[in-house]
């Protein structure tokens, strides 16, 4: 929730009197009690040396408690929307091509399809949406914002190569997510294809096939030659059939933008996923913190349409402004009402912050974990090789302290990536890097995110952080 004076007062390890006095000196008089913004916590952290990061959120709980609930009867089966993900190489933009050719020009010679960032095919008179950039790199940077847009996830790994660190990554996103896999084994047309070795190894990550005795449905396909293709829909369905995703189509609508730029001739133009109720022509919503009422719809396959319901896909004129992929997005029924909100969310977007959306950082562990809202401290591990990371990870899992157990999100091999940050900033993790660096850009998303990141070079040196950490004894950094 907002901050306090004393809950500044705390986080600055300053008396509640000093920073009342900071605040009188600053022109502002204030209780202990009281609310202050986050220009003033800046302000007066600034003041005590210490810097405050102002995180741009946008909390889609904003929208949703403004959203009126849905009863039971409300709710209607909705297309699942599935994301691709896999190791570079593997196939998984030519599978996308792929089913995009299959089927959606079925019975519809020549259509156009336009690249509308997702799109949708239909197999067995139902719909499934495809989000249309593959790769776990545009999943998490949803997620990081706020964005749980994924029903279902396909795994591509390729069957003449077998499982690779970025299948690994893969993996862990989704788990992360908590988003159910679907294993594609892929370029199974190649002599050297080997789908049982790829099985052996996705056992090693908890992924364990039917025939095995396990859950995770494995299909064996072709991207280049179609086959198994069909096979893999079916299977799409069957979990869409036995998680029931559902939405209400009978209301104004909500969902979030997949993508968005400015067009020199069109102006703003914003693709967006209506993940409940209905989006019409004529609508008034606000994006991100724009507000736009929607001029025309575009859909995947270049069609203007008037309408669109739970799960599609369409592209949207008439925003003010452009939004950012991740960003949620909502109807409202009167213009002026829209824009009101559009205004009063920038300003949320500015206050909001350091409260309830701040990231772990290891120096207020302690306090989270004294206020009983973390029970587990969430890890990502980089380490040069693949012993240390395992050594770190075998102690990490060890520490025990008052009922905080460390959770590892990912751990792998190599420098710090972006992927990385961005994996920690959606997972609310730390990440701890054991001779490695941060890649430049991955410093630089760390620092916008405010993702901790600790370096280290002796084992024990990393255990002994996060264990004094999770015993509240470690030395503020300020
Ligand atoms: P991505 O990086 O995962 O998106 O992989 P691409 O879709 O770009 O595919 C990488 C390469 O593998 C391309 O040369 C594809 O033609 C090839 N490829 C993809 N799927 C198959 C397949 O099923 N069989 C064969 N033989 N080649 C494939």
């Amino acid at each position: 929730g907002p901050m306090t004076v004393g809950d500044l007062a705390r986080l600055l390890r300053r008396e509640a009197s000093e920073v009342i006095k900071k605040l009188m000196s600053l022109g502002t008089m204030a209780t202990i009690n009281q609310e202050i913004d986050v220009d003033t916590i800046s302000l007066v952290s600034e003041e005590f040396g210490a810097k405050v990061k102002v995180k741009e959120v946008i909390d889609e709980s904003a929208f949703e408690e403004l959203e009126e609930e849905d009863t039971p009867e409300e709710l209607k089966e909705r297309p699942p929307v599935v994301t691709i993900m896999g190791h570079v190489d593997h196939g998984k933009t030519t599978l996308l091509d792929r089913i995009r050719e299959t089927k959606v020009t079925a019975g519809e010679a020549g259509g156009i399809t336009q690249h509308i960032g997702a799109y949708q095919v239909e197999a067995n008179d139902k719909k499934i949406t495809f989000l249309d950039t593959p790769g776990h790199a545009a999943f998490t940077t949803m997620r990081a914002r706020g964005a749980e847009v994924t029903d279902i996830t396909i795994l591509v790994v390729a069957a003449d190569d077998g499982v690779k660190p970025q299948t690994v990554e893969a993996i862990n996103h989704a788990k992360a997510a908590e988003v159910p896999i679907i294993v594609a084994v892929n370029k199974m047309d190649k002599p050297e294809a080997n789908p049982d070795r790829v099985k052996q190894q996705l056992t090693e990550h908890e992924l364990i096939p039917e025939d095995w005795g396990g859950e995770t449905i494995f299909v064996p396909v072709s991207a280049v030659t179609g086959d198994g293709i069909d096979e893999l829909l079916e299977m799409i369905l069957l979990v869409a059939e036995v998680q029931e995703y559902k939405a209400n189509p009978d209301k104004r609508a909500r969902g979030v933008v997949i993508e968005a730029e400015l067009d020199k001739g069109r102006g703003a133009v914003a693709r967006l996923l209506v993940q409940n109720g209905t989006l019409n022509v004529g609508d008034a919503l606000v994006a991100g913190s724009f507000f736009g009422k929607v001029r025309a719809m575009i859909n995947d396959r270049g069609q203007r349409v008037k309408s669109a319901d739970p799960s599609t896909p369409v592209e949207v004129l008439g925003l003010s402004d452009v939004p950012e992929a991740g960003d949620p997005f909502m109807v409202f029924t009167d213009e002026k009402k829209a824009r009101d909100i559009a205004e009063k969310r920038i300003e949320k977007k500015r206050q909001k912050e350091l409260g309830a959306s701040s990231r772990v950082t290891l120096d207020d562990l302690y306090k989270q974990i004294q206020e009983g809202d973390m029970k587990d401290l969430n890890v990502i591990i980089k380490a040069d090789v693949q012993g240390s990371a395992e050594a770190l990870r075998g102690s990490f899992e060890k520490i025990d302290v008052e009922g905080v157990r460390v959770h590892i999100v990912h751990s792998g091999v190599g420098a710090i990536t972006e992927s990385d940050v961005t994996l920690a900033s959606a997972s609310n993790a730390i990440i701890v890097g054991f001779n490695v660096r941060p890649e430049p850009q991955a410093r630089v998303t760390a620092e916008q995110e405010n993702v901790d990141i600790r370096l280290h070079r002796v084992i024990y040196d990393a255990i002994e952080e996060i264990e004094s950490a999770m015993k509240g004894m470690l030395d503020p950094e300020y």
